[in-house]
């Protein structure tokens, strides 16, 4: 069972640390003295009051249920917004403006529908909340003119509802979180292998339309890859999707779905590929001498069709963070660039993968650190340090973008660029995290000292580097979706014609606007 987030941070309340002394120093060491910031209590946080007029909260209680619609304060700021660096820094400030009415909890699909209906005709927005863990502002939907805004919270539908064995398919419930849903999963032998870095509180609803990606994911595949049908409630009626694993049948609406962050329909059901629970799992340290030689022997092994289940390679920055001893920082040496490679499978596959990888590795120029017993283990800590060092003042934000491998060291460098031109001298690391034949998604993570409350300068420093991505011929996201943060650069990317096409699905679908007013769609 998955404790409750924390309402104002990152993850399990058990695993809130403070820095250690040595992460404390070695932060020092690149922006200087830092002190800590206190936050609110829960108590303390202002939220504005319940805009939802009483009869249409008695309506919603006809629908759902009396202890299925919540109006407490807790509850709603625990529904307010998302994770993102700015999301964490208003709520520890205090401000829970952008706090659902209610919360509203419904079990099974025509619990669903019937909300939905319901919302769309008394004109009350509808706000899909699974894990909570969006990053893009995608749960910060627009007020003005409506009646009132619900978070429509999935965490009642957790069932596997099947499983093909045959066909290696399982139809899950949208608020299963990560390891949930893996549990169950593995109960029948299967698994997903689906592991992004929000793994432990992100659904599998939240999956299906952000088009998430994890950790694992060159070697089973992005979770919009391994989708093969889709349940979903929508204002004019329900759509059933993916009677088939592929056809002809037309243009495959299963993608509009997918990427359709709450604002088309709610997902109440997902269908996705398993594979059999990989007996064997191995993960391995390679170095090469810098970030572009490791990307070259990355994308020759992608093209080559050897890629390993795990395939990630740090910057030289993000290198010796990672493996930095604080006394060392601003020495000498230079620690070339760390690669992670994964096999899962088999014995017999694993060590056959492994062997081919590796003499490619070393043709390409990589040496092997040799196996490491603990990468898999560590593989959710990240995030927590993001809080622990927002207590001291460090603001620590991620952005991320995919391109082509020609366009690659130019994209790279224009971000870093355009962060250190806004931000001054801020920490950036980089890593290639996603691996395809024709290119690769860098993902920066970026620190400096905090000025003010951090969110006007993380907000400029974020358009900047949006600027820069654009402008580099590459996409506004790889993998956290677009939200509201990325709606102005998503407009860029696709242009006129394909912003008419997302209005026009989206009048279509959700005539009255209700569905997450204000994200996605231009
Ligand atoms: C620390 C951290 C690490 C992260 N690491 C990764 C990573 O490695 N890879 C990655 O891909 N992403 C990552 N993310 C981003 C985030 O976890 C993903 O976007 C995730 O897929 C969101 O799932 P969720 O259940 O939390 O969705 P939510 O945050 O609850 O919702 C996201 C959006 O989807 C809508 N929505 C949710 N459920 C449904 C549904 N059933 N039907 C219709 N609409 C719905 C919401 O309205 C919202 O617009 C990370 C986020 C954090 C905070």
């Amino acid at each position: 069972m998955t404790s409750p987030m924390h309402w104002s941070r990152w993850g399990d309340p058990a695993k809130v640390h403070p820095v250690s002394a040595s992460t404390r120093g070695l932060i020092e060491a690149f922006v200087g003295p830092v002190e800590e910031r206190p936050t609110v209590a829960l108590d303390d946080v202002a939220l504005p009051p319940i805009g939802l007029a009483g009869d249409l909260l008695g309506g919603l209680r006809a629908l759902v249920g009396d202890d299925h619609v919540l109006t407490d304060d807790e509850s709603r700021v625990r529904h307010t917004r998302g994770k993102s660096t700015p999301d964490l820094l208003r709520i520890r400030g205090g401000d829970a403006s952008d706090a659902p009415d209610a919360v509203v909890r419904p079990q099974g699909h025509d619990e669903v529908a019937r909300v939905v209906r319901w919302c769309s005709d008394e004109r009350v927005a509808l706000v899909p909340f699974g894990g909570g863990t969006s990053v893009v502002g995608g749960l910060v939907a627009r007020r003005e003119g409506y009646a009132g805004t619900i978070a429509l919270d999935l965490t009642r539908m957790k069932r596997l509802v099947a499983v093909d064995h045959e066909s290696m398919t399982a139809t899950l419930e949208p608020g299963l979180l990560g390891p949930e849903a893996e549990a169950l999963l593995t109960s029948e032998g299967v698994t997903l292998g689906h592991h992004p870095q929000s793994f432990e509180y992100a659904s599998i609803g939240g999956f299906a339309v952000t088009r998430s990606s994890g950790q694992a994911s060159s070697g089973y595949g992005r979770f919009d890859s391994i989708v093969v049908a889709l349940r979903v409630a929508t204002p004019i009626g329900d759509l059933e999707l993916g009677q088939s694993p592929s056809n002809a049948s037309g243009p495959d609406l299963r993608e509009l779905i997918m990427g359709s962050e709450g604002a088309f329909g709610v997902v109440t059901e997902v269908t996705v590929r398993v594979r059999n629970v990989p007996p064997v799992k191995v993960y391995e340290h390679w170095r090469f001498p810098s970030f572009l030689e490791g990307a070259a022997a990355m994308r020759a092994l992608k093209q080559a069709g050897i890629a390993p289940t795990v395939l990630r390679l740090s910057d030289e920055l993000e290198t010796m963070v990672n493996l930095a001893d604080p006394s060392s920082v601003g020495a000498e040496s230079q620690p070339g660039c760390l690669m992670v490679t994964g096999y899962e499978g088999d014995q017999a596959t694993v060590d056959r993968e492994r062997s081919v990888v590796s003499a490619a590795l070393s043709d390409l120029g990589g040496t092997s650190d040799g196996i490491d017993e603990s990468w898999a283990s560590g593989r959710y800590d990240g995030p927590y340090l993001r809080d622990s060092l927002l207590d001291i003042g460090v603001l620590v934000e991620t952005l991320e973008t995919v391109t082509y491998w020609s366009q690659i060291p130019a994209l790279y460098e224009d971000v870093k660029t355009a962060l250190a031109g806004s931000l001054g001298n801020p920490i950036v690391l980089c890593h290639i995290s996603h691996v395809y034949e024709t290119g690769c998604s860098l993902y920066f993570t970026v620190a400096v000292k905090m000025d003010g409350d951090g969110i006007d300068q993380w907000l400029a420093a974020k358009a900047a580097a949006s600027d820069a991505i654009i402008a580099a011929g590459g996409s506004i996201t790889h993998h956290h979706g677009v939200g509201t943060d990325h709606k102005p650069w998503l407009a860029q990317e696709i242009g006129p014609v394909g912003v008419e096409i997302l209005r026009a699905v989206k009048d279509r679908l959700d005539p009255a606007g209700v569905l997450n007013p204000g994200v996605l769609v231009p």
